[in-house]
């Protein structure tokens, strides 16, 4: 039994931390390939490291002093190495990164320095051995990851490791110049660590007990989510939910590798379990709520649009002309509609509206703004019957209107439109219904 274990920021923010990392890792001989973060913040209104670096490195690209900085930084690493007791010392290597900052190596190089002496403090406190990300994640010359080179040079390296620990986030080109993945891409990491080794579990290590079923910030106290699988996560994470990256969801899906989110600083509870398909019934219908503020609705009316052959065609022409791209296309038999993100539609409102114009000759075009967008999402829904009716006779009785409504084929998600104002009241209608009420 392989486990690869990924460990985020706030689990890494300071020795306390580290030694309840410690402690995980120790408890379990098959959680043998370590993917640490950064240290995260210790206390809200702290700065995480990875921030610290790029400032740091801002001030040395502009010309300016950047020393007291760079001390601030390492301070934190060895109010780490202290609190652990550890025989070691990073000296040399803030001797490189300063004369790597002074010849303006990059922010990309500035900010992966945050995981890869993480890692090193890792390393040395587990004993295990320190595999640099540059060596091993490879990205070409543009820049874009390459998975098949990155597959082959991680798997090798590590089939000659017992037991390593390998810095998320970043990794070179061939030619040496370091590459990030975007923030929160020490995900990304775990899960190539994971299908390079061929692991049996890939867990990742948070300060949440697994994924919820609704954002805590609008839901008070929300159940977490026992089993989901890739396609619902995927589902929810498009519509803002947020506890992993979604790029890590690919190559531990394609290798058949679950993933299990875990809280270090509660061990013992369950998590989330995310797996390609499975028997469990779900807890309730629905697995999850997620969904985003700030859409247009472009209304277009024309008579007799349903046997104009191209009319969709020329609409959606406009908007890719104008680099736009669209939510949904509910349509009606004489109407359409186009949603899309309102910050990336209003600049380019009437060069659109007037490209639509020249194109199709419509009878009405209509703006709708500040709506928002709300996906429910549950592989319970599909033998459920009357998941649609409950759903909306909730909204009808919290007085919400809903502007649009979109079913998947699939009967995973339905996803309804309601203004920006009505978003939160929607959201709880939803989760009173099926989770608290268990309809
Ligand atoms: N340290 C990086 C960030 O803050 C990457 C990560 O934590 O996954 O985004």
């Amino acid at each position: 039994m392989i486990k690869v274990v990924k460990f985020g920021g706030s689990s890494l923010a300071n020795a306390e931390q580290f030694t309840k990392v410690g402690n995980i890792i120790r408890a379990d001989e098959s959680r043998r390939y370590v993917v640490p973060s950064a240290p995260g913040k210790r206390f809200s209104g702290d700065t995480k490291v990875t921030d610290m670096l790029y400032h740091c490195y801002e001030l040395a690209e502009a010309g300016q002093a950047f020393t007291k900085q760079l001390n601030q930084i390492r301070e934190r690493y060895n109010e780490i190495i202290r609190g652990l007791k550890l025989d070691f010392s990073l000296t040399e290597d803030f001797e490189v990164i300063k004369k790597q900052f002074l010849s303006k190596a990059g922010s990309m190089y500035a900010a992966s320095r945050g995981e890869y002496l993480n890692g090193k403090i890792m390393a040395k406190y587990l004993g295990y051995d320190f595999v640099d990300a540059a060596n091993v994640i490879r990205f070409d010359g543009d820049g874009n990851f390459d998975p098949d080179t990155t597959q082959k040079l991680l798997s090798q390296r590590l089939a000659a490791s017992e037991r390593a620990v390998v810095p998320g986030f970043y990794g070179a080109m061939a030619n040496g110049t370091v590459v990030t993945f975007s923030r929160g891409g020490s995900d990304v990491t775990g899960s190539l660590v994971a299908r390079a080794v061929n692991a049996n579990l890939y867990e990742n290590w948070t300060d949440v007990s697994g994924f919820l079923v609704a954002d805590p910030r609008v839901v008070k106290n929300p159940e977490i989510i026992h089993t989901i699988t890739y396609t619902e996560l995927r589902e929810l994470s498009y519509m803002g939910a947020s506890v992993l990256h979604e790029e890590a969801i690919f190559p531990v899906r394609q290798a058949g590798i679950p993933i299990n989110i875990k809280n270090t600083n509660a061990p013992d509870e369950d998590g989330t379990m995310i797996v390609e398909s499975t028997c469990r019934i779900p807890a309730y219908t629905i697995t999850g709520i997620a969904g985003k503020k700030g859409f247009v609705a472009v209304n277009i009316e024309k008579d007799m649009m349903n046997s104009e052959v191209g009319f969709g065609r020329k609409v959606l022409g406009a908007f890719e002309d104008n680099g736009i791209s669209f939510e949904h296309m509910p349509s009606g038999i004489d109407t359409m509609t186009i949603f899309v993100h309102q910050d990336e539609f209003e600049e380019k409102e009437q060069k659109v509206i007037a490209d639509i114009q020249r194109a199709t000759h419509p009878d009405s075009i209509e703006l709708e703004s500040d709506l928002a967008l709300i996906a429910v999402v549950g592989r319970g829904m599909k033998s459920t019957r009357g998941t649609a009716g409950r759903l909306f006779s909730a909204l009808a009785h919290a007085h919400i209107n809903v502007k649009m409504i979109d079913q998947g084929s699939s009967e995973l998600n339905i996803i309804i439109g309601v203004r920006n104002d009505d978003f939160e009241g929607a959201i709880n209608a939803i989760y009173d219904i099926f989770v608290l009420a268990r309809l």
